[in-house]
Protein backbone atom coordinates (compact mmCIF):
# COMPACT_ATOMS: atom_id res chain seq x y z
CA UNK A 1 0.00 0.00 0.00
CA UNK A 2 1.12 3.28 -0.99
CA UNK A 3 1.89 4.98 1.50
CA UNK A 4 -0.02 8.60 1.36
CA UNK A 5 -3.32 6.80 -0.06
CA UNK A 6 -5.46 4.60 1.64
CA UNK A 7 -8.10 2.73 0.24
CA UNK A 8 -12.00 2.07 0.81
CA UNK A 9 -11.41 -1.34 1.15
CA UNK A 10 -8.32 -1.32 3.37
CA UNK A 11 -10.33 0.86 5.69
CA UNK A 12 -13.31 -1.85 5.73
CA UNK A 13 -10.64 -4.45 6.60
CA UNK A 14 -9.05 -2.39 9.60
CA UNK A 15 -13.23 -2.25 10.39
CA UNK A 16 -13.80 -5.78 10.19
CA UNK A 17 -10.28 -6.82 12.14
CA UNK A 18 -11.17 -4.09 14.67
CA UNK A 19 -14.71 -5.11 15.53
CA UNK A 20 -13.33 -9.06 15.54
CA UNK A 21 -10.49 -7.98 17.99
CA UNK A 22 -13.60 -6.17 20.56
CA UNK A 23 -15.38 -10.02 20.15
CA UNK A 24 -11.99 -11.49 21.37
CA UNK A 25 -11.20 -8.77 23.93
CA UNK A 26 -13.78 -9.48 25.67
CA UNK A 27 -14.36 -13.26 25.10
CA UNK A 28 -10.56 -13.87 25.87
CA UNK A 29 -8.73 -12.14 28.17
CA UNK A 30 -12.01 -10.36 30.53
CA UNK A 31 -11.06 -12.78 32.99
CA UNK A 32 -8.33 -14.77 31.83
CA UNK A 33 -5.30 -14.10 32.76
CA UNK A 34 -3.53 -17.59 31.53
CA UNK A 35 -4.64 -16.40 28.35
CA UNK A 36 -2.74 -12.61 28.74
CA UNK A 37 0.83 -14.23 30.15
CA UNK A 38 0.84 -16.01 27.34
CA UNK A 39 0.82 -13.05 24.99
CA UNK A 40 3.79 -11.51 27.34
CA UNK A 41 5.18 -14.66 26.53
CA UNK A 42 4.79 -14.85 22.98
CA UNK A 43 6.00 -11.43 23.05
CA UNK A 44 9.14 -11.90 24.64
CA UNK A 45 9.91 -14.98 22.78
CA UNK A 46 9.82 -12.56 19.47
CA UNK A 47 11.94 -10.38 20.90
CA UNK A 48 14.86 -13.11 21.87
CA UNK A 49 14.18 -15.48 18.66
CA UNK A 50 15.16 -12.21 16.36
CA UNK A 51 17.41 -9.94 18.34
CA UNK A 52 20.07 -9.84 15.86
CA UNK A 53 17.26 -8.65 13.49
CA UNK A 54 16.19 -6.13 15.90
CA UNK A 55 19.44 -4.93 16.32
CA UNK A 56 20.08 -5.07 12.43
CA UNK A 57 16.79 -2.98 11.93
CA UNK A 58 17.96 0.01 14.68
CA UNK A 59 20.97 0.45 13.38
CA UNK A 60 19.55 0.48 9.57
CA UNK A 61 17.22 2.96 10.97
CA UNK A 62 18.89 5.31 12.99
CA UNK A 63 22.62 4.21 13.30
CA UNK A 64 22.04 2.91 17.00
CA UNK A 65 25.36 1.04 18.24
CA UNK A 66 24.22 -2.39 19.43
CA UNK A 67 24.88 -1.93 22.78
CA UNK A 68 22.85 1.64 22.88
CA UNK A 69 19.99 -0.35 20.99
CA UNK A 70 20.27 -3.31 23.02
CA UNK A 71 19.97 -1.27 26.45
CA UNK A 72 17.62 1.09 25.11
CA UNK A 73 15.47 -1.06 23.46
CA UNK A 74 15.37 -4.75 24.16
CA UNK A 75 16.45 -4.60 27.74
CA UNK A 76 13.90 -2.40 29.12
CA UNK A 77 11.24 -4.87 27.64
CA UNK A 78 12.40 -7.64 28.41
CA UNK A 79 12.38 -6.47 32.10
CA UNK A 80 8.92 -4.39 31.67
CA UNK A 81 7.22 -8.04 30.88
CA UNK A 82 9.16 -10.14 33.36
CA UNK A 83 8.33 -7.37 35.86
CA UNK A 84 4.67 -7.46 34.88
CA UNK A 85 4.29 -11.18 34.29
CA UNK A 86 5.11 -11.54 37.90
CA UNK A 87 2.88 -9.33 39.41
CA UNK A 88 0.10 -8.96 37.26
CA UNK A 89 -2.40 -11.65 39.51
CA UNK A 90 -1.78 -9.73 42.22
CA UNK A 91 -2.56 -6.21 40.53
CA UNK A 92 -5.88 -7.68 38.91
CA UNK A 93 -6.86 -9.17 42.04
CA UNK A 94 -10.56 -7.62 42.71
CA UNK A 95 -10.57 -5.91 45.47
CA UNK A 96 -13.69 -6.85 47.59
CA UNK A 97 -15.23 -4.51 50.34
CA UNK A 98 -18.12 -5.40 52.94
CA UNK A 99 -20.57 -3.42 54.95
CA UNK A 100 -23.28 -3.52 57.17
CA UNK A 101 -26.07 -1.44 56.95
CA UNK A 102 -29.32 -0.89 59.02
CA UNK A 103 -31.71 -3.21 56.68
CA UNK A 104 -28.60 -5.44 55.78
CA UNK A 105 -25.17 -6.48 54.06
CA UNK A 106 -23.81 -4.62 51.43
CA UNK A 107 -21.32 -6.43 49.39
CA UNK A 108 -18.99 -4.91 46.49
CA UNK A 109 -16.64 -6.09 43.89
CA UNK A 110 -13.81 -3.79 42.14
CA UNK A 111 -12.21 -5.76 38.91
CA UNK A 112 -10.42 -4.51 36.62
CA UNK A 113 -11.64 -5.09 32.82
CA UNK A 114 -9.35 -3.90 29.48
CA UNK A 115 -11.20 -1.32 27.81
CA UNK A 116 -11.22 -3.72 24.45
CA UNK A 117 -8.87 -2.60 21.59
CA UNK A 118 -6.25 -0.22 21.19
CA UNK A 119 -4.44 1.77 19.30
CA UNK A 120 -0.84 2.43 19.80
CA UNK A 121 1.00 5.03 17.41
CA UNK A 122 4.39 5.23 17.56
CA UNK A 123 7.41 7.79 17.12
CA UNK A 124 10.78 7.17 15.14
CA UNK A 125 13.44 7.72 18.04
CA UNK A 126 13.10 4.35 19.66
CA UNK A 127 10.83 2.49 17.14
CA UNK A 128 10.54 -0.70 19.08
CA UNK A 129 10.34 0.35 22.65
CA UNK A 130 7.82 2.80 22.02
CA UNK A 131 5.75 0.45 20.06
CA UNK A 132 5.82 -2.43 22.14
CA UNK A 133 6.05 -0.95 25.79
CA UNK A 134 2.36 0.41 25.23
CA UNK A 135 1.66 -3.24 23.90
CA UNK A 136 2.75 -5.14 27.17
CA UNK A 137 0.36 -2.97 29.53
CA UNK A 138 -2.49 -3.23 26.69
CA UNK A 139 -2.09 -7.37 26.52
CA UNK A 140 -1.57 -7.16 30.54
CA UNK A 141 -4.48 -5.42 30.91
CA UNK A 142 -6.53 -7.75 29.01
CA UNK A 143 -7.18 -5.54 25.08
CA UNK A 144 -6.18 -6.29 21.57
CA UNK A 145 -4.05 -3.74 19.77
CA UNK A 146 -3.56 -2.06 16.33
CA UNK A 147 0.17 -0.75 15.99
CA UNK A 148 0.69 2.23 13.73
CA UNK A 149 4.64 2.65 14.13
CA UNK A 150 6.32 5.40 12.60
CA UNK A 151 6.94 5.71 8.59
CA UNK A 152 10.46 7.46 9.27
CA UNK A 153 11.75 4.31 11.24
CA UNK A 154 10.88 2.21 8.17
CA UNK A 155 12.98 -0.79 8.36
CA UNK A 156 11.97 -1.69 12.10
CA UNK A 157 8.02 -0.83 11.08
CA UNK A 158 8.41 -3.61 8.50
CA UNK A 159 9.86 -6.10 10.97
CA UNK A 160 7.57 -4.89 13.42
CA UNK A 161 4.92 -6.07 10.61
CA UNK A 162 6.29 -8.52 9.79
CA UNK A 163 7.24 -10.79 13.30
CA UNK A 164 3.91 -9.28 15.45
CA UNK A 165 1.62 -11.16 12.24
CA UNK A 166 4.48 -14.17 12.91
CA UNK A 167 3.45 -14.09 15.97
CA UNK A 168 -0.07 -13.05 16.74
CA UNK A 169 -3.19 -13.20 15.11
CA UNK A 170 -5.16 -10.12 13.74
CA UNK A 171 -7.52 -10.36 16.21
CA UNK A 172 -4.74 -9.84 19.09
CA UNK A 173 -2.54 -7.64 17.20
CA UNK A 174 -2.66 -5.68 14.05
CA UNK A 175 0.39 -3.47 12.36
CA UNK A 176 -0.94 -0.61 9.85
CA UNK A 177 2.04 0.93 8.24
CA UNK A 178 1.79 4.74 7.16
CA UNK A 179 2.55 8.33 7.49
CA UNK A 180 0.05 10.96 8.69
CA UNK A 181 -2.43 10.58 6.32
CA UNK A 182 -3.02 6.76 7.21
CA UNK A 183 -2.68 7.68 10.64
CA UNK A 184 -5.90 10.49 10.32
CA UNK A 185 -7.32 7.68 8.64
CA UNK A 186 -7.41 5.16 11.53
CA UNK A 187 -8.89 7.87 13.87
CA UNK A 188 -11.70 7.64 12.62
CA UNK A 189 -12.30 4.12 13.87
CA UNK A 190 -14.38 3.11 16.86
CA UNK A 191 -11.15 2.26 19.08
CA UNK A 192 -12.11 1.74 23.01
CA UNK A 193 -8.80 3.72 23.95
CA UNK A 194 -5.50 6.05 22.08
CA UNK A 195 -1.77 5.68 23.30
CA UNK A 196 -0.27 8.11 21.75
CA UNK A 197 3.73 9.11 21.47
CA UNK A 198 5.22 11.71 19.79
CA UNK A 199 5.09 15.99 19.44
CA UNK A 200 2.83 18.05 20.74
CA UNK A 201 1.47 19.00 17.36
CA UNK A 202 0.30 15.90 16.30
CA UNK A 203 -0.68 14.92 19.99
CA UNK A 204 -3.18 17.83 19.67
CA UNK A 205 -4.94 15.97 16.46
CA UNK A 206 -5.00 12.66 18.24
CA UNK A 207 -6.56 14.42 21.79
CA UNK A 208 -9.05 15.72 19.37
CA UNK A 209 -10.28 12.55 17.77
CA UNK A 210 -10.26 10.53 21.30
CA UNK A 211 -12.85 13.37 22.21
CA UNK A 212 -14.97 12.96 19.55
CA UNK A 213 -15.38 9.03 20.14
CA UNK A 214 -15.15 9.99 24.18
CA UNK A 215 -12.26 7.63 24.18
CA UNK A 216 -9.80 7.77 27.20
CA UNK A 217 -6.60 8.48 25.99
CA UNK A 218 -2.85 8.69 26.67
CA UNK A 219 -0.41 11.27 25.34
CA UNK A 220 3.24 10.96 26.07
CA UNK A 221 4.97 14.33 23.88
CA UNK A 222 8.16 16.11 23.98
CA UNK A 223 9.84 17.22 26.83
CA UNK A 224 12.52 20.75 27.18
CA UNK A 225 13.77 19.39 29.85
CA UNK A 226 16.38 21.63 32.19
CA UNK A 227 19.59 20.28 33.45
CA UNK A 228 20.60 22.52 36.56
CA UNK A 229 24.43 21.96 38.15
CA UNK A 230 24.75 24.00 40.96
CA UNK A 231 28.56 24.84 42.29
CA UNK A 232 28.47 21.61 44.38
CA UNK A 233 26.98 19.21 41.38
CA UNK A 234 30.10 20.30 38.78
CA UNK A 235 31.96 16.92 38.80
CA UNK A 236 33.80 14.71 36.30
CA UNK A 237 30.83 12.16 36.82
CA UNK A 238 28.17 15.02 36.58
CA UNK A 239 29.53 16.07 32.81
CA UNK A 240 30.00 12.01 32.21
CA UNK A 241 26.42 11.46 32.70
CA UNK A 242 25.06 14.06 31.30
CA UNK A 243 27.02 14.14 28.13
CA UNK A 244 26.03 10.07 27.98
CA UNK A 245 22.36 10.89 28.47
CA UNK A 246 22.47 13.58 25.96
CA UNK A 247 24.07 12.23 23.20
CA UNK A 248 22.49 8.38 23.56
CA UNK A 249 21.10 7.77 19.94
CA UNK A 250 22.55 11.28 18.94
CA UNK A 251 19.95 13.22 21.52
CA UNK A 252 16.45 12.42 19.84
CA UNK A 253 15.62 10.94 23.13
CA UNK A 254 12.33 12.59 24.90
CA UNK A 255 14.04 12.58 28.01
CA UNK A 256 17.13 13.63 27.56
CA UNK A 257 18.80 16.79 29.08
CA UNK A 258 17.75 19.47 26.81
CA UNK A 259 19.57 22.51 28.13
CA UNK A 260 22.29 22.92 31.19
CA UNK A 261 21.81 25.87 33.40
CA UNK A 262 25.64 25.84 35.62
CA UNK A 263 26.27 28.50 38.19
CA UNK A 264 28.62 31.05 36.77
CA UNK A 265 31.33 30.12 39.27
CA UNK A 266 31.63 27.07 37.79
CA UNK A 267 30.82 27.81 34.19
CA UNK A 268 34.17 27.91 32.36
CA UNK A 269 35.25 24.49 33.82
CA UNK A 270 32.41 22.37 33.60
CA UNK A 271 32.22 23.52 29.49
CA UNK A 272 36.01 21.99 29.65
CA UNK A 273 34.70 19.10 31.69
CA UNK A 274 31.72 18.15 29.03
CA UNK A 275 34.52 18.78 26.41
CA UNK A 276 36.87 16.53 27.66
CA UNK A 277 33.96 14.03 28.15
CA UNK A 278 32.75 13.76 24.83
CA UNK A 279 35.88 13.18 23.44
CA UNK A 280 36.53 10.68 25.68
CA UNK A 281 33.20 8.51 24.41
CA UNK A 282 33.64 9.67 20.81
CA UNK A 283 37.12 10.48 20.23
CA UNK A 284 38.77 13.30 18.42
CA UNK A 285 36.19 12.70 14.77
CA UNK A 286 32.59 11.31 16.44
CA UNK A 287 31.82 10.69 12.71
CA UNK A 288 34.10 7.75 12.83
CA UNK A 289 32.76 6.31 16.42
CA UNK A 290 30.77 3.08 16.06
CA UNK A 291 29.20 4.20 19.32
CA UNK A 292 27.42 7.71 17.89
CA UNK A 293 24.42 7.78 15.99
CA UNK A 294 23.26 9.48 13.27
CA UNK A 295 19.46 11.91 12.68
CA UNK A 296 17.10 9.86 11.84
CA UNK A 297 15.93 11.90 8.60
CA UNK A 298 16.92 14.87 6.81
CA UNK A 299 13.70 17.00 7.79
CA UNK A 300 14.77 16.95 11.02
CA UNK A 301 18.37 17.34 10.08
CA UNK A 302 17.99 20.57 8.79
CA UNK A 303 16.05 21.98 11.32
CA UNK A 304 18.48 20.79 13.67
CA UNK A 305 21.83 22.39 11.79
CA UNK A 306 19.78 26.04 12.11
CA UNK A 307 19.65 25.87 16.05
CA UNK A 308 24.04 25.86 15.57
CA UNK A 309 23.05 29.25 14.06
CA UNK A 310 21.65 30.85 17.10
CA UNK A 311 24.60 30.37 19.26
CA UNK A 312 27.99 30.50 19.78
CA UNK A 313 29.47 27.02 18.83
CA UNK A 314 32.06 26.37 21.61
CA UNK A 315 32.97 22.71 20.70
CA UNK A 316 31.71 20.21 17.84
CA UNK A 317 29.30 21.74 15.37
CA UNK A 318 30.63 19.62 12.25
CA UNK A 319 27.93 18.09 10.47
CA UNK A 320 27.38 16.05 7.15
CA UNK A 321 24.53 15.77 4.93
CA UNK A 322 25.30 12.93 3.27
CA UNK A 323 24.86 11.11 6.64
CA UNK A 324 22.51 13.55 8.67
CA UNK A 325 25.56 13.57 10.84
CA UNK A 326 25.27 16.51 13.41
CA UNK A 327 28.72 16.50 16.14
CA UNK A 328 27.83 16.27 19.51
CA UNK A 329 28.11 20.00 19.71
CA UNK A 330 28.02 22.69 23.00
CA UNK A 331 26.70 26.08 22.45
CA UNK A 332 27.14 28.98 24.27
CA UNK A 333 25.35 33.01 24.18
CA UNK A 334 22.00 31.80 23.34
CA UNK A 335 20.09 35.09 23.08
CA UNK A 336 16.56 34.87 25.39
CA UNK A 337 13.83 35.30 22.58
CA UNK A 338 16.38 32.50 20.09
CA UNK A 339 13.80 29.52 19.03
CA UNK A 340 16.54 27.58 20.66
CA UNK A 341 15.47 28.54 24.40
CA UNK A 342 11.71 27.82 23.49
CA UNK A 343 11.49 24.51 21.73
CA UNK A 344 12.31 20.90 22.46
CA UNK A 345 16.21 20.68 20.55
CA UNK A 346 15.70 16.29 20.08
CA UNK A 347 19.13 16.28 18.79
CA UNK A 348 22.89 16.31 19.54
CA UNK A 349 23.19 20.43 20.26
CA UNK A 350 23.65 21.25 23.57
CA UNK A 351 23.37 24.84 25.14
CA UNK A 352 25.36 25.52 28.02
CA UNK A 353 23.93 28.70 30.03
CA UNK A 354 25.22 30.10 33.12
CA UNK A 355 23.41 31.48 35.79
CA UNK A 356 23.97 33.00 38.96
CA UNK A 357 20.52 33.27 41.05
CA UNK A 358 18.41 29.73 41.90
CA UNK A 359 15.16 31.35 42.37
CA UNK A 360 15.32 33.24 39.80
CA UNK A 361 16.67 30.30 37.41
CA UNK A 362 13.56 28.27 38.75
CA UNK A 363 11.17 31.53 38.37
CA UNK A 364 12.41 31.50 34.81
CA UNK A 365 11.74 27.73 34.12
CA UNK A 366 8.33 27.96 35.64
CA UNK A 367 7.52 30.24 32.54
CA UNK A 368 8.14 27.96 30.21
CA UNK A 369 7.22 24.93 28.36
CA UNK A 370 6.59 21.68 31.15
CA UNK A 371 8.90 19.25 31.06
CA UNK A 372 8.86 15.76 30.99
CA UNK A 373 11.67 15.59 33.79
CA UNK A 374 13.60 18.16 35.35
CA UNK A 375 17.22 17.09 36.46
CA UNK A 376 19.53 18.41 39.14
CA UNK A 377 23.31 17.65 40.09
CA UNK A 378 23.48 18.97 43.42
CA UNK A 379 24.83 18.13 47.25
CA UNK A 380 22.94 21.39 48.40
CA UNK A 381 19.70 19.72 50.32
CA UNK A 382 17.60 22.89 50.45
CA UNK A 383 18.06 23.77 46.75
CA UNK A 384 17.24 19.90 45.71
CA UNK A 385 14.04 20.74 48.35
CA UNK A 386 13.24 24.01 45.89
CA UNK A 387 13.21 22.34 43.33
CA UNK A 388 10.27 19.82 44.18
CA UNK A 389 8.58 22.03 45.53
CA UNK A 390 8.39 25.02 43.01
CA UNK A 391 8.21 23.02 39.79
CA UNK A 392 5.94 21.37 37.60
CA UNK A 393 7.07 18.80 36.03
CA UNK A 394 6.43 14.62 34.70
CA UNK A 395 9.49 13.66 37.10
CA UNK A 396 12.70 15.42 38.92
CA UNK A 397 15.67 13.59 38.68
CA UNK A 398 18.67 14.55 41.20
CA UNK A 399 22.31 13.32 40.31
CA UNK A 400 21.59 11.40 37.10
CA UNK A 401 19.79 11.56 34.33
CA UNK A 402 17.42 9.01 31.63
CA UNK A 403 17.45 5.72 34.25
CA UNK A 404 14.21 6.89 35.46
CA UNK A 405 12.42 5.34 32.73
CA UNK A 406 14.22 2.60 32.63
CA UNK A 407 12.60 1.44 35.83
CA UNK A 408 9.30 -0.87 35.34
CA UNK A 409 8.67 -0.12 39.27
CA UNK A 410 8.51 3.62 38.31
CA UNK A 411 5.47 5.14 36.42
CA UNK A 412 6.16 7.32 33.77
CA UNK A 413 4.79 10.60 31.89
CA UNK A 414 4.64 14.18 31.03
CA UNK A 415 2.25 16.95 32.77
CA UNK A 416 0.79 19.95 30.63
CA UNK A 417 2.62 20.41 27.44
CA UNK A 418 4.76 17.02 28.28
CA UNK A 419 1.48 14.90 27.73
CA UNK A 420 -0.78 13.44 30.49
CA UNK A 421 -1.15 9.98 31.94
CA UNK A 422 1.24 7.10 32.92
CA UNK A 423 2.63 4.05 31.96
CA UNK A 424 5.06 1.18 32.93
CA UNK A 425 5.01 -1.59 35.48
CA UNK A 426 1.67 -1.45 37.10
CA UNK A 427 0.43 2.16 35.47
CA UNK A 428 0.24 0.68 32.46
CA UNK A 429 -2.57 -1.48 33.81
CA UNK A 430 -4.12 1.32 35.55
CA UNK A 431 -3.77 3.09 32.05
CA UNK A 432 -5.13 0.24 30.04
CA UNK A 433 -8.08 -0.76 32.09
CA UNK A 434 -10.93 0.61 34.55
CA UNK A 435 -12.48 -0.23 37.55
CA UNK A 436 -15.38 -2.09 36.92
CA UNK A 437 -18.08 -2.23 39.97
CA UNK A 438 -20.01 -4.94 41.18
CA UNK A 439 -22.74 -4.55 44.01
CA UNK A 440 -24.65 -6.20 45.81
CA UNK A 441 -27.34 -5.75 48.60
CA UNK A 442 -28.33 -8.43 51.19
CA UNK A 443 -31.78 -6.85 52.77
CA UNK A 444 -33.12 -8.52 56.16
CA UNK A 445 -35.58 -5.82 55.79
CA UNK A 446 -36.65 -2.83 53.46
CA UNK A 447 -36.24 1.00 55.22
CA UNK A 448 -39.84 2.17 53.52
CA UNK A 449 -38.88 5.66 54.84
CA UNK A 450 -36.26 6.38 52.35
CA UNK A 451 -38.89 5.99 49.24
CA UNK A 452 -41.52 8.64 48.33
CA UNK A 453 -43.91 10.48 49.15
CA UNK A 454 -41.01 11.45 52.20
CA UNK A 455 -42.41 12.39 55.56
CA UNK A 456 -41.56 15.34 57.36
CA UNK A 457 -39.98 13.09 60.57
CA UNK A 458 -37.75 11.60 57.82
CA UNK A 459 -34.82 14.47 56.94
CA UNK A 460 -33.81 14.98 61.07
CA UNK A 461 -33.41 10.97 60.95
CA UNK A 462 -31.20 11.47 58.30
CA UNK A 463 -29.09 14.28 59.68
CA UNK A 464 -28.54 11.84 62.66
CA UNK A 465 -28.11 8.68 61.04
CA UNK A 466 -26.55 9.87 58.26
CA UNK A 467 -23.27 7.72 59.22
CA UNK A 468 -24.55 4.69 59.57
CA UNK A 469 -27.41 4.77 56.57
CA UNK A 470 -25.21 5.73 53.97
P1 LIG B 1 5.26 12.88 15.42
O1 LIG B 1 4.22 13.47 16.31
O2 LIG B 1 5.62 13.60 14.19
O3 LIG B 1 4.82 11.40 14.96
C1 LIG B 1 4.43 10.40 15.89
C2 LIG B 1 3.50 9.42 15.20
O4 LIG B 1 2.33 10.13 14.82
C3 LIG B 1 4.05 8.78 13.94
O5 LIG B 1 3.69 7.44 13.90
C4 LIG B 1 3.37 9.56 12.83
O6 LIG B 1 3.18 8.83 11.63
C5 LIG B 1 2.03 9.86 13.47
N1 LIG B 1 1.35 11.02 12.88
C6 LIG B 1 1.91 12.04 12.19
N2 LIG B 1 0.95 12.91 11.81
C7 LIG B 1 -0.22 12.43 12.28
C8 LIG B 1 -1.56 12.88 12.22
N3 LIG B 1 -1.88 13.99 11.57
N4 LIG B 1 -2.52 12.16 12.84
C9 LIG B 1 -2.19 11.02 13.51
N5 LIG B 1 -0.94 10.54 13.60
C10 LIG B 1 0.04 11.23 12.98
O7 LIG B 1 6.52 12.62 16.36
P2 LIG B 1 7.92 12.05 15.94
O8 LIG B 1 8.62 13.08 15.13
O9 LIG B 1 7.79 10.68 15.39
O10 LIG B 1 8.62 11.90 17.37
C11 LIG B 1 9.29 12.94 17.99
C12 LIG B 1 8.48 13.54 19.10
O11 LIG B 1 8.00 12.53 19.97
C13 LIG B 1 9.32 14.45 19.97
O12 LIG B 1 8.58 15.59 20.31
C14 LIG B 1 9.59 13.60 21.20
O13 LIG B 1 9.88 14.32 22.37
C15 LIG B 1 8.31 12.86 21.32
N6 LIG B 1 8.51 11.67 22.12
C16 LIG B 1 7.92 11.59 23.34
C17 LIG B 1 8.15 10.48 24.12
C18 LIG B 1 7.52 10.31 25.47
O14 LIG B 1 7.60 9.22 26.02
N7 LIG B 1 6.90 11.32 26.03
C19 LIG B 1 8.97 9.46 23.65
C20 LIG B 1 9.55 9.59 22.41
C21 LIG B 1 9.32 10.70 21.63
Amino acid sequence: MANSTVRLSQKEQWRTILEGQKVHAKKEYSVNLKRRRKLLSQLKSMLMNHEEAWLEALRADLGKPSVEAYASELAVLYNEIDYVDKHLAKWMRPKRLTRLLPGGLEKVKIERQGYGTVLIISPWNYPLNLSLMPMIGAFAAGNSCFLKPSELARTTAQLLEELLSEYFTPEEVTVVQGDAFVAENLLKLPWDMIFFTGSKRVGTIVHQAAARHQIPIILELGGKNPCIVDATGVSPTTARRIVWGKFLNAGQTCIAPDTIYVHQSMYQPFLTMLREQIKLFYGMNPAKSSDYGRIAHPGHYNKLIGYLQEGTIWHGGRIDASQNYIEPTLLTDIPLNSELRQAEIFGPILPVIPYSDLDALMHQLEEGPDPLVTYMFSEDRTSIQQLKKTQRTGAISVNQVIRHAANPRIPFGGVGTSGFGRYHGQASIEAFSYEKVYYKEHSIFEMKNQYPPYRPHVLPILRKLRRWLF
